[in-house]
């Protein structure tokens, strides 16, 4: 039997209709082979880190079961962010079209050349934290924080979580 993992991944986007970005990267993440969705948090719209002139973000956190090893997943979703459209430009946290990061990969703990896991941003991100605890309340980093106290603690910095209406 091969072994399965819960990754939980976050998504951003503050162009080309964000919403829209959201949701078909959902889509395209459901797809993956070797893994299925197990949980999709609402949608939140966010501040931009660092550069104030772009738009506000749309984020989200999803969920998934997969059997390929972290490497090979985050070659899909960079594969998944090609295929949006986004375009790598030299300066950090501009606007982009789509952004989907591993944050974590059960419970392990991954330093290498092209993966940091957990994320080595996600602690201080009221946009990851949010949807994080939404759908993973009982969660804990492999050093043991839980998501939910880190969540509560975190300044919200005008996150909104959006209804399925608005
Ligand atoms: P930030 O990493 O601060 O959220 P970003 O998401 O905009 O910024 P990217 O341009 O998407 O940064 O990614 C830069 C590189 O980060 C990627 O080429 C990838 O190899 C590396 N990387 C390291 N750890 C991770 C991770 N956990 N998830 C996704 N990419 C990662
Ligand atoms: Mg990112
Ligand atoms: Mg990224």
């Amino acid at each position: 039997m091969q072994k399965t993992t819960i990754a939980y991944i976050g998504l951003g986007s503050n162009l080309s209709n964000p919403r829209l970005q959201i949701s078909k990267a959902a889509d395209e993440i459901s797809q993956i082979k070797a893994g299925n969705v197990i949980a999709l948090s609402a949608l939140y719209l966010s501040k931009p880190m660092g550069p104030q002139d772009q738009d506000d973000y749309i984020n989200a956190v999803i969920a998934i079961e997969t059997t390929l090893p972290a490497l090979e997943l985050l070659d899909a979703l960079q594969a998944i962010e090609n295929a949006a459209g986004r375009v790598r430009k030299d300066n950090r946290w501009g606007a982009r079209i789509l952004d989907c990061d591993i944050l974590l990969f059960g419970n392990e703990s991954i330093e290498n050349e092209r993966l940091t896991v957990p994320h080595y941003g996600m602690k201080i991100r009221e946009f990851v934290l949010l949807p994080l605890a939404e759908i993973a309340p009982t969660l804990h980093l492999p050093d043991g924080t839980s998501i939910s106290s880190l969540a509560s603690e975190i300044n919200s910095n005008g996150i909104v979580k959006l209804s399925l209406l608005k």
